[in-house]
């Protein structure tokens, strides 16, 4: 298999948030890795959301760590009713591991009633709280959720976090990132009706933010409605760099250096 040192490769792209562990994807990893290298995407955060994905995703990083892939591990929110006791310290022993370089994906969904909002906010709080007890970034999904969200990561103090596929508004992403989070882009930023989202692109630091696929879903223009996967990070970067007016090089070389100040090496 190729070495490759990606840090020194000009252009790279880094996919933030991927499923490789996901059935979609998970029956073909090495196939989906090397295709993402072909494509120059030659680091990559899969992240877990239950489980069965977390304990994938941390084989995943074991298998792949030379080809740039690590693992981020957690309970979505729609899953948050399994994270008992149980689930939290097997959790925390995987976050030992070299590996794993994150906490999430979790957060707030409140698009479904259920699970209720007392046992989302109870798991995303203990989420966050092993990330500051371990030291890493939270991995954050929010959906129809931002104040919830918001006061709870200003009451706990996080302020070391990304807000993956993001879809909020240019004032939503500015609060975010004065807590000290980065803001993850994803093709949802490229469909042709998210007009909220463009506008945060265009207003986002360039500082602040990261690009990912959230494969096998959202596949980004000109892909949309197809499967997924890591390779079409390159499409993100090419969007978004039309849309901010800069070259799509020097966006894959900053939203690089971004994942590396959020994730650097254990
Ligand atoms: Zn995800």
């Amino acid at each position: 298999m190729t070495i490759y040192n990606p840090t020194k490769i000009p252009e790279a792209v880094y996919d933030s948030h991927t499923h490789l562990n996901d059935d979609k994807l998970y029956f073909d990893v090495p196939a989906y890795i090397g295709r993402a290298s072909e494509m120059k995407v030659l680091e990559m955060n899969v992240v877990g959301y239950d489980e069965k994905s977390n304990q994938r995703a941390l084989q995943i990083a074991h298998d792949f760590a030379s080809e740039g892939v690590r693992a981020i591990l957690g309970f979505q929110p729609e899953d948050s009713v399994y994270f008992d006791d149980d689930a939290q310290k097997k959790l925390a022993d995987q976050l030992a591991d070299p590996a794993v370089i994150g906490v999430g994906e979790t957060g707030l969904d409140w698009h479904w009633p259920e699970p209720g909002k007392d046992v989302q906010i109870a798991s995303f709080k203990r989420h966050l709280e092993l990330a500051k007890q371990f030291g890493l970034p939270a991995t954050i999904h929010m959906r129809d959720s931002f104040d919830d969200i918001y006061a709870i990561l200003k009451e706990m103090q996080i302020n070391n976090f990304e807000m993956h596929s993001f879809a909020g508004t240019p004032q939503q992403a500015a609060k975010l990132i004065d807590l000290g989070g980065y803001i993850s882009f994803s093709g949802l930023a490229t469909f042709k009706n998210a007009h909220d989202v463009h506008q945060t692109v265009k207003e986002t630091p360039l500082s602040r933010m990261l690009v990912e696929t959230d494969a096998p879903y959202l596949a980004p223009v000109p892909k949309r409605g197809q499967a997924n996967e890591p390779a079409f990070t390159k499409y993100v970067v090419d969007d978004l760099a039309a849309m901010i007016g800069i070259d799509r090089s020097r966006l894959a070389d900053i939203t690089t250096e971004n994942a590396h100040s959020l994730w650097p090496e254990k």
